[in-house]
């Protein structure tokens, strides 16, 4: 596919855009103050700020191209709408990590079995949002008043554990980040699967695994 790249130069965007052109995609890179001119390609890729990604992905709408989008802490409800007229795709995941969204699911079982839990999220200090989507996302699917703690430390990549606790026991699932080449997988996967999904936004990597 012919792809733009928002936020290429970013530590993302660097681990991805390699693994994308090893797949046979051609990848034009926009970093900020590029001009989003993104006519005629099958798709952009966005991993870049809460800030830059509405913006962006709505520049891609507009001009009738696909969006995948991986930053976080943003809303991407309100473009739904955009998408859906122009006949094409927004897609968001909080997290593109094949693992990452196994622990989500995992979570959510255990949940019908446990009264309590709460999650903890562990990411490079720089980081902009916190807590990060993904403990938002899995707090949500275990319901209740899941507290989420976070933390921000250089030597971390993006790390995440949900503590399940009842009387005499505990149950703790986690998932480790290693490299950032893992949610490399997952866009080329949605990349692979876009066309199959309804014009619009679609939310999460579990929509189409
Ligand atoms: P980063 O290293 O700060 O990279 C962001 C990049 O975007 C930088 O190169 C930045 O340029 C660039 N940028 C900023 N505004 C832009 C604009 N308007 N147009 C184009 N590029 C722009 O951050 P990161 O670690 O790669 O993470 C990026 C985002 O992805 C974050 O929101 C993070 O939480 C999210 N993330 C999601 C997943 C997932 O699986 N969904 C995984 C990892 C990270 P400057 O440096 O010049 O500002």
């Amino acid at each position: 596919m012919k792809l733009a790249l928002f936020g290429a130069d970013g530590k993302v965007g660097a681990a991805l855009r390699p693994v994308l052109e090893r797949a046979g995609h051609e990848v034009k890179g926009i970093e900020i103050g590029d001009e989003p001119v993104v006519r005629g390609l099958d798709a952009c890729v966005d991993f870049t700020t809460p800030d830059a990604a509405p913006v962006n992905a709505r520049a891609a709408l507009e001009q009738g191209v696909s969006c995948v989008v991986g930053t976080t802490g943003w809303d991407p409800q309100p473009l739904h709408e955009l998408a859906a007229a122009n006949g094409v795709r927004l897609f968001v995941a909080p997290n593109f990590s094949i693992g990452a969204v196994l622990m989500m699911r995992f979570a959510r079982e255990a949940a019908a079995y446990f009264p309590r839990a709460e999650v903890i999220e562990l990411h490079n200090e720089a980081k902009k949002d916190a807590p990060s989507g993904t403990a938002r996302a899995t707090a949500e699917l275990i319901g209740g008043d899941t507290v989420v703690h976070s933390v921000r430390l250089p030597g971390l990549v993006a790390h995440q554990e949900v503590i399940f606790g009842s009387e005499g026991q505990l149950l703790t699932i986690r998932h480790d980040t290693t490299g950032r080449e893992s949610f490399a997988e997952g866009v080329l996967l949605v990349l692979e699967k876009l066309d199959t999904l309804p014009p619009g936004l679609t939310v999460g990597l579990e929509a189409i695994l």
